[in-house]
């Protein structure tokens, strides 16, 4: 066993994100292994973009309240302890309230041509006002 160096907070994209979002790498697995662990912090008001996951995706909220969106307009609160699997190719977008940070473990596999996410459209703001309807 062997304790894996720390690494630094990267910015999320710009091209993939809206607003400040941070994500710390937990694991990237090596051949046999195929998971990706991130830690992922979005400020309020911050969100990904549309995207969908080749083998779909776990989010596990620790800190703060989310909200996690697909395209028939299915708005799911994510709180502390709440966990939400994506499957794969199902559309989505996940991040912070307006008025509340949020982080989340995004646990995920890449496939056979080492891909994870395709990524698609920002989210409007009209279309993140109306997810909070929900919540
Ligand atoms: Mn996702």
């Amino acid at each position: 066993m062997e304790t894996l160096p720390a690494k630094s907070s990267a910015k999320a994209p710009a091209e993939r994100f809206t607003g400040e979002v941070y994500v710390d790498s937990i694991y990237r697995g090596q051949e046999p292994s195929r998971m990706i662990a991130s830690a992922v912090t979005f400020i309020p008001g911050a969100r990904s973009n549309w995207h969908s996951h080749t083998r779909g995706q776990t989010l596990h909220c620790t800190h703060g309240i989310g909200l996690v969106v697909n395209r028939d307009g299915t708005v799911l609160t994510l709180r502390p302890g709440e966990t939400v699997w994506t499957p794969p190719g199902e559309e989505h977008w996940h991040g912070a309230t307006e008025g509340n940070l949020m982080c989340h473990l995004a646990l995920l596999e890449t496939d056979d041509n080492g891909e994870d996410t395709t990524w698609l459209e920002q989210v409007t703001d009209e279309q993140y006002r109306v997810a909070h309807v929900h919540t």
